[in-house]
């Protein structure tokens, strides 16, 4: 039910439990009918039987189909309130066809049930709860304002009704806050599962639910995807020499520039893990490929930042292993993965600050 005041796109399944709602609450209003009638004087019997079956159960029976109307989603909240207002009118009418003819004074109690069901049990927002409460007191008053329908009662009821829907109100706006704080604290955790805090790239479990979904796309839309595995040179040399801190600049500096060069929303940048970096992307032609990965080592070469703590490595710099394959189904990620790494390990091996392009069933490493 949570979604059906957070969301306004309604999933077929918020739809069903709407139209469930709606079933209980004509049955719970159909239940009172054997009460009432018990209680009713003979005379009054046909309006009640009027006011309940041409008015009330109509009217939930017409909301029920609305719901199946393609455009109800853009109306629900106010078509939730707008038909237990009718309903809560058509009970206004009855306690004053009741008065009139006999002088009975009908039971008012029903408006708060009504008020309760569609402010708790169908959720409406607070600024449609506002109108509902607002055009309920206002009949309710001009109800007792121009008829003693309860006498000398009228004015505790109009104030237990007033007090009633006031509560209800109250009650409407306490949860919708907490509904907000939750949403936005649940944003915030899904945002943080799939983050990594040091850099803000996606985290390892991330890029490999989004590699799955991006490699599926692409079998079937017959794409390429090429796979980069980066690695900072040295790095361990680095952080002894100068300090973990200075070390995690470099990391968040690496992933900075990838963001720069990568730049596509479907491109997936992610931590590999340490000072390792995974990028897929789709559709690069193999000219674009080898450009990025220039791209990455030229980053780094034009920053010129001091390394210096290992011999033959003045400034800092990564070293690329890539691999691109024009996908078909016998593509796996596992095969896409193992060749880009290759490559790096190779690019390593050939005294680093490169960049090491796989090539399809060649094995870079004898
Ligand atoms: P190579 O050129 O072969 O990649 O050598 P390397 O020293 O970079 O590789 P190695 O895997 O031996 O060392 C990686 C180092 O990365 C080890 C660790 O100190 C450092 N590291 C891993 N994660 C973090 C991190 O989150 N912050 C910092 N500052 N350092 C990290
Ligand atoms: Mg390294
Ligand atoms: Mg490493």
């Amino acid at each position: 039910m949570d979604k059906i005041i957070q969301d306004q796109t309604l999933t077929q399944k918020n739809l069903k439990q709407i139209r469930l709602l709606a079933v209980i609450g004509a049955a719970l209003l159909a239940c009172f009918i054997f009460v009432d009638l018990q209680l009713l004087p003979i005379t009054l019997q046909k309006v009640y039987i009027q006011s309940r079956f041409l008015i009330q159960l109509p009217i939930c029976g017409l909301f029920i189909i609305i719901t199946f109307a393609p455009f109800y989603p853009r109306i629900h909240q106010f078509s939730m309130c707008f038909t237990i207002l009718c309903v809560v009118y058509g009970n206004y009418w009855l306690i004053l066809r009741c008065w009139q003819l006999e002088q009975f004074s009908f039971p008012y109690e029903g408006t708060v049930i009504y008020s309760l069901f569609v402010l708790f049990v169908f959720r409406i927002k607070f600024k449609y709860a506002l109108f509902f409460v607002t055009c309920t007191l206002a009949g309710f008053i001009l109800l007792t304002m121009s008829y003693p329908i309860y006498g000398e009662r009228n004015s505790i009821s109009l104030a237990f009704v007033l007090c009633g829907l006031v509560v209800g109100l109250m009650g409407v706006y306490q949860i919708e806050n907490v509904f907000k704080k939750l949403f936005s604290l649940n944003t915030q955790l899904a945002h943080l599962s799939q983050i990594d805090q040091l850099t803000n790239l996606l985290n390892r479990g991330t890029y490999e639910s989004r590699f799955t979904q991006l490699l599926e796309l692409s079998k079937r839309n017959g794409a390429s995807v090429c796979v980069f595995f980066i690695d900072l040179d040295n790095f361990k040399a680095y952080n002894d020499g100068y300090g973990h801190l200075k070390g995690d600049e470099i990391i968040k500096l690496q992933a900075d520039m990838l963001q720069q060069i990568f730049r596509r929303n479907t491109d997936i940048i992610a931590r590999y893990g340490g000072e390792e970096y995974v990028v897929v992307t789709a559709n690069l032609s193999e000219e674009q490929c080898i450009e990025s990965a220039n791209e990455i080592i030229s980053s780094w070469e034009s920053k010129k930042m001091p390394h210096g703590k290992v011999a033959q490595r003045e400034y800092v710099s990564c070293s690329v292993g890539f691999y691109r394959e024009e996908v078909d189904q016998f593509s796996s990620k596992d095969k896409l993965v193992a060749k880009a790494d290759e490559a790096l390990y190779l690019a390593k091996a050939q005294g680093r600050n490169r960049f090491v392009q796989a090539q399809s069933n060649v094995s870079l490493i004898s």
